[in-house]
């Protein structure tokens, strides 16, 4: 039987937040200009939020809520990147490293277009990882009727840390 530390692992991530006006909005930590934000107890980032359960569900050690309850103050108006390096810790743990990363967010408005290369730089920069190896993908939700929320879906392959 092969050892299952030597097999690519899966994981996948999603994650859904409500538009509020006045907040900032952030996506995959860029501030996105527009008149309202997603809302949450953290920063509401809703795409390293699904990274982070993808990351997380890749080598099945529960998801962000097992890190950081919302229930725990010492989370409220967190900066999520926490969320992500604490999922990184946890794979690097587990003797994983980062294929790649796909991605795909679900929303109205803003448009994502302008912003995806800034997105998709700034996530690579917080893995350590090419851009050339993380997804940023947008679609409006056509007939979802979930125009005051934003949805992101995330999928990630680990790969198996290679020592000297
Ligand atoms: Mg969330």
């Amino acid at each position: 039987m092969s050892n299952p530390q030597r097999t690519p692992r899966i994981g996948y991530g999603w994650d859904s937040h409500e538009f509020q006006p006045g907040i900032p909005l952030k996506v995959g930590g860029v501030l996105i200009p527009h008149h309202s934000g997603l809302a949450g107890h953290s920063d509401g980032d809703v795409l390293l939020h699904a990274l982070t359960d993808a990351l997380l569900g890749a080598i099945a050690v529960g998801d962000i809520g097992t890190y950081f309850p919302p229930s725990d103050p010492k989370w409220k108006g967190a900066d999520s990147v926490v969320f992500v390096r604490e999922a990184l810790k946890q794979i690097e743990h587990a003797g994983y490293v980062i294929g790649n990363v796909d991605s795909t967010l679900i929303l109205a408005d803003p448009k994502i277009g302008p912003h995806a290369k800034a997105i998709q730089q700034n996530v690579a920069a917080l893995l350590g990882i090419a851009p050339s190896r993380v997804g940023i993908k947008a679609k409006t939700p056509e007939g979802m009727g979930t125009d005051h929320a934003a949805i992101a879906h995330v999928a990630v392959l680990l790969t198996e840390i290679c020592w000297p």
